[in-house]
């Protein structure tokens, strides 16, 4: 049911994220932005996505020498020790980068 997609692992601007993401990668945010509702029904409504694996939760990260965002990688555990950017080439210890949760948009909810 998951499909590869080419944009996965790809940088992305922060100020183009909603842009280039799309309907393709969405934030907390943005999904309380688009179906308006609290913050507590919108994380219920996430977890039933989820599960039912319409949205497949990623990690994205911001490289603090150049501020790319971009999905990189499914677990807490694929996270390594230095985060290596693809745009500037920076290598910075994991404690260093910024984390966000995001969610590939594999359907929204009718
Ligand atoms: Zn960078």
């Amino acid at each position: 049911m998951h499909r590869k997609d080419d944009t996965v692992g790809k940088a992305i601007l922060p100020s183009a994220l909603r842009r280039v993401l799309g309907d393709k990668f969405v934030s907390e945010s943005q999904i309380r932005t688009r179906m308006g509702k609290s913050k507590h029904l919108i994380r219920s409504v996430i977890d039933v996505l989820v599960s039912q694996r319409m949205f497949i939760p990623w990690i994205a990260v911001r490289c603090p020498a150049c501020h790319y965002v971009w999905p990189y990688c499914k677990t807490e555990e694929e996270v390594e020790a230095e985060v290596f950017c693809p745009i500037c080439n920076e290598t910075t210890p994991t404690e260093f980068v910024e984390f966000y949760d995001v969610y590939e948009v594999i359907a929204w909810p009718d």
